[in-house]
């Protein structure tokens, strides 16, 4: 079973059509990438997969749930977390604690044992911290544990972002422009960590990226949009070669 599968999806704000018609499927354990021009419609549709956004007509499937049916945080608990295109943090927190607001979907205690601080709500707490250890290690972030977001560079924060995603433990994770702003150092280690994520973490990630250099290393497969509509999907080198898509983004073929 493909693990999201979104069909005719359409949305549209004020009469214009952002998204019009889409269907694509992502498969376990793939990189699906989403390119395009600015304003085709790539995060659009991560809020509207995410719920932030209800479509207008369409149906999405997470692991054969109707995420349509959910509420936000309905659809974290299912096993799916983001990043946003501009990073959303807790500025004035620690990243520590930032990572820990993250676990907050797993939170299984109830006030009761929280009030009573209970074996368990202890059991749970330690539980907690060893997930946000690992995801601190995992991405290298162990020397930023007590700095607040706001004191930290952009790369940093990007991290922070992802770190906080994975703390939720979710199956699929939907990244949005992780490489966005970051320099070719820091897009290095954002490709080996998305690998790892992949890898070791067995995470399927679709990912809304510019960087065509770090799509052509990490994707599988890969969707190009443009004016709210798919114009091609398959790997990287053939939706590269589509013609369509290289007028979208090369302008006109010569007469
Ligand atoms: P992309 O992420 O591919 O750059 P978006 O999905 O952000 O594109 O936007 C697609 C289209 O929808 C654009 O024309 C954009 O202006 C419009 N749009 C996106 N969000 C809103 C919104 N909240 N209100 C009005 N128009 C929006
Ligand atoms: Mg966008």
């Amino acid at each position: 079973m493909s693990e999201l599968v979104v069909e005719n999806l359409t949305l549209s704000f004020g009469g214009i059509k952002a998204i019009n018609d889409v269907s694509f499927s992502v498969e376990p354990g793939e990189i699906y990438a989403i390119i395009g021009p600015n304003g085709a419609g790539k995060s659009t549709i991560f809020n509207a997969v995410s719920r932030i956004y209800t479509p207008d007509a369409g149906t999405i499937r997470f692991r054969g749930e109707d995420l349509l049916a959910r509420k936000p945080d309905q659809v974290v608990d299912l096993g799916l977390a983001r990043t946003f295109q501009n990073i959303e943090l807790f500025e004035n927190a620690t990243v520590l604690d930032n990572l820990l607001v993250g676990r907050s979907s797993k939170v299984r205690t109830s006030w009761l044992a929280e009030w009573f601080f209970s074996p368990e709500v202890r059991r749970e707490e330690y539980a907690h911290r060893r997930k946000v250890e690992e995801i601190l290690d995992l991405l290298d972030m162990q020397a930023h544990r007590h700095e607040l977001v706001r004191d930290l560079p952009y790369g940093a924060r990007k991290n922070v972002e992802l770190a906080r995603a994975l703390c939720a433990e979710p199956k699929m994770l939907l990244l949005d422009e992780p490489a966005s702003g970051l320099n070719p150092e820091e897009t290095t280690d954002m490709s080996f960590w998305l690998k790892d994520i992949k890898e070791e973490l067995g995470v399927t990630v679709v990912m809304v990226e510019h960087d065509m250099n770090l799509v052509g290393r990490l994707a599988d497969r890969c969707m190009a949009l443009g004016n709210g509509e798919v114009m091609a999907v398959g790997t990287v080198a053939e939706v590269q070669a589509n013609a369509e898509v290289l007028t979208a983004y090369l302008g006109a073929p010569a007469a």
